[in-house]
C-alpha cells in the first residue's frame, strides 16, 4: 500500500507516519527529514537548501523529486508513506510517473486538517528526541518528568530551526499557495480521504486506520 499524508506543517504527519510504520511495516519517506539529514552531514545539497528551509520556503522540485526517486529504488515490502511530499503539483505529477514506472500506484491520500491557531500552538511548542526522532509538545505531550524519551531513553531534545512563529507563517503561506491545490488534484483522482486531525494522537491514528481499512 502506498499512501500520502497531506496536511499543513504541524498537522501531525510525522507522528502518524511513525505509527503506521510500526503497525504496517510501511516505509516513511519524509523529504523534510531527508533534507535535514543532508544539512547535518554537510553535503553540498544540504548547504544549498539550509537558508531556504530556515526561512520556511519550499526547496526546488528537482531536489526533492531526486531524493524520492532514490528511496523508491530501494523498495519497501509494506509500501511507502509519503510524508511532506508531494508539496506542489509538479511533485505530484512526478510521483505519479515514478510509481507508474515501477508498476505501482497510490492507494490513498490522507488529508489531515487542523485549525490554523492549533498549528501555531503545536509547532512553537514542539521538540524532538535527538536519538530516535520521537516528537513531544510542551503542552499536550511533554517530555517525561525524568527527562528521558519514553521511546528510547534518550535525554537530548532539539527544536527545529524553522519551528518559530515567523517561519511558520511563511510555511503556512507556502502550504496554502503551493500545496493545497493537491487537495483538488487527488479529489479528482478519487484518492482523497479527509481526516480531522484535531484530536489526540491515538484518536487520529484510529481514524486513519478506519480509512485505510474501509
Ligand atoms: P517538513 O519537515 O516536512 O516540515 O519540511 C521542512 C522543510 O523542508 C520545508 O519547510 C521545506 O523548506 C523543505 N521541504 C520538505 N519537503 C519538501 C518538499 N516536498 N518540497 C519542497 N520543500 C520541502
Amino acid at each position: 500500500m502506498n499512501i500520502i499524508l497531506l496536511g499543513p506543517p504541524g498537522a501531525g504527519k510525522g507522528t502518524q507516519a511513525r505509527i503506521l510504520v510500526e503497525e504496517r511495516r510501511m516505509k516513511q519517506l519524509s523529504t523534510g527529514d531527508m533534507l535535514r539529514a543532508a544539512r547535518n552531514s554537510g553535503t553540498e545539497m544540504g548547504r544549498k537548501v539550509a537558508a531556504i528551509m530556515d526561512a520556511g520556503k519550499l526547496v526546488t522540485d528537482d531536489i526533492v523529486i531526486g531524493l524520492i526517486e532514490e528511496e523508491l529504488e530501494k523498495g519497501s515490502e509494506g509500501g511507502f508513506i509519503f510524508d511532506g511530499f508531494p508539496r506542489t503539483l509538479a511533485q505530484a505529477a512526478a510521483l505519479d510517473r515514478l510509481l507508474e514506472k515501477r508498476g505501482q500506484s497510490l492507494d490513498a491520500v490522507i488529508e489531515m486538517s487542523v485549525d490554523d491557531d492549533a498549528l501555531v500552538q503545536r509547532i512553537t511548542a514542539r521538540s524532538t528526541c535527538a536519538r530516535c526522532g520521537e516528537v513531544y509538545n510542551d503542552i499536550s505531550r511533554p517530555v517525561p518528568a525524568d527527562g528521558k524519551c519514553g521511546e528510547c531513553g534518550g535525554s537530548e531534545f532539539t527544536r527545529r530551526a524553522d519551528d518559530n512563529e515567523e517561519s511558520l507563517r511563511t510555511r503556512l503561506m507556502e502550504y496554502y499557495k503551493k500545496t493545497s491545490p493537491l487537495i483538488g488534484y487527488y479529489f479528482c483522482k478519487d484518492k482523497l480521504r479527509p481526516v480531522v486531525a484535531m484530536g489526540e494522537i491515538d484518536e487520529v491514528a484510529a481514524e486513519i486506520r478506519a480509512v485505510l481499512e474501509g
